[in-house]
């Protein structure tokens, strides 16, 4: 099935895209192409091949049929001209930043990002000469902007305090400066958001997350236009090596059939999930785009097609939430997110610790939040497994007093 076919829904994308039967057998799944390399036939092929005159597969490193399906399939699902798939999330990080920036250039992001994504843009690109600016809000935004900011990078919603970002907005701030716009969308998804309509140059996915969806993969993937995911298979793929292997892009290729109906059970569970728990005493605020009371309600309404999967709960303090984590019972304490099963973490400690306190301070990391993605289990075993942790956590508290 052609990559293209808008004329088809996202359901049936899902199910179809990137691939038909294979043409040697019929098979009716995307056989594991698990090979390094591919025989030329002849040496005048080999020349033509090398060339660019004729395409085919050669290398694995460059490309190879079952990543090629997954490829496509994900440049169909984000409406994208092409993507191009890497060994993780970092690795498709990395072939962004290498591919498009050089000493001297500047680069804007909107915090908090995906902790290794900072550090990336702070500690490893500020060692190359590329300057990067923290930015809070839209106003912030353009008062950075300059003839040498080439890069915005952008994450919504926000990892993990779930804050929503305008992407529209923040492209046109974006692309007025001459600058291209790179949305992580691996919280949203493209069954959620599609980026690209929002103004954005380049979406990049942690594949390892919801595309996956079953928690037995580490991947990543770039959505783009033909030309830019040219440029990055070549420089960031071709020339750096972060490849993911065929037996990975298998997986994520059923991952992907199924991920629209995961999607909707993700989303309805986190929404009954955060709305049962408003008002909790024990509980300072519940951070989910879903309730009403969120700041980013309006326009997550707007860009979203549901609020996602993680909902984040500020317990007050430390101890408190880890008197919480330590009495959940289905929900796996684990970094990660996407996962049919649910999972749970304390991020101030272990995935932003990196960031230093007065950086996790402003970027609204308290030392009580927890994050929480919601699997696909019933949401009501979810809820009454958070309402035990609560009560658990507050019966310690009255014990040890
Ligand atoms: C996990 C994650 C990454 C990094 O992806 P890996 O697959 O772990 O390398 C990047 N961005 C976001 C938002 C993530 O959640």
């Amino acid at each position: 099935m052609a990559q293209q076919s808008k004329e088809f829904g996202f359901r049936t994308r899902a199910v179809h895209a990137g691939h038909g039967l294979d043409p040697v057998t019929g098979a009716h799944a995307v056989p594991i192409y698990a090979t390094s390399t591919f025989g030329y036939g002849s040496a005048e092929r080999g020349a033509r091949l090398f060339a660019g005159e004729e395409s085919g597969y050669f290398y694995s490193r460059l490309s190879n049929p079952t990543v090629r399906a997954f490829e496509e399939k994900v440049a169909s699902l984000e409406e994208a001209g092409d993507a191009v798939a890497f060994g993780s999330g970092m690795g498709a990080a990395s072939a962004i930043a290498l591919t498009f920036l050089k000493a001297g250039d500047e680069v804007a992001f909107m915090g908090p990002l995906y902790g290794g994504t900072e550090g990336l843009l702070r500690d490893i690109l500020g060692r190359f000469d590329v300057r990067v600016h923290d930015v809070r809000d839209l106003d912030e935004l353009r008062d950075v902007m300059n003839s040498r900011t080439r890069l915005v990078w952008l994450e919504t919603p926000t990892n993990p305090t779930l804050r929503v970002v305008d992407l529209q907005a923040a492209s046109d701030i974006a692309h007025a400066a001459g600058a291209l716009v790179v949305v992580d969308n691996t919280f949203s998804t493209p069954y959620l958001t599609r980026p690209l309509e929002h103004g954005a140059d380049l979406v990049m996915h942690s594949a390892t997350k919801y595309i996956s969806g079953h928690g037995d993969v580490v991947a990543g993937v770039v959505a783009a236009g033909a030309e830019l995911v040219a440029e990055l298979r070549l420089h960031g793929l071709r020339h750096v090596g972060s490849v993911l292997a065929p037996f990975e892009a298998y997986l994520l290729l059923r991952g992907l059939k199924t991920l629209p109906l995961r999607m909707e059970a993700h989303c309805s569970g986190a929404q009954a999930l955060a709305t049962a728990l408003l008002g909790h005493p024990g509980i300072q605020a519940v951070h989910y785009p879903g309730l009403p009371t969120h700041p980013g309600h309006e326009l997550a309404g707007r860009q979203m097609k549901a609020y996602g999967g993680l909902v984040s709960l500020d317990l007050g303090s430390q101890d408190a939430a880890f008197r919480f984590l330590n009495a959940l019972k289905l929900f796996t304490q684990a970094v990660s997110l996407g996962d049919v099963e649910s999972l749970s973490c304390h991020p101030a400690s272990t995935t932003h610790q990196l960031l230093g306190e007065e950086t996790l301070a402003r970027q609204g990391v308290t030392p009580g939040l927890v994050r929480l993605s919601v699997g696909i289990e019933d949401p009501q075993d979810l809820i009454d497994d958070v309402l035990q942790a609560l009560q658990a956590a507050e019966e310690r508290t009255t014990v040890s007093l």
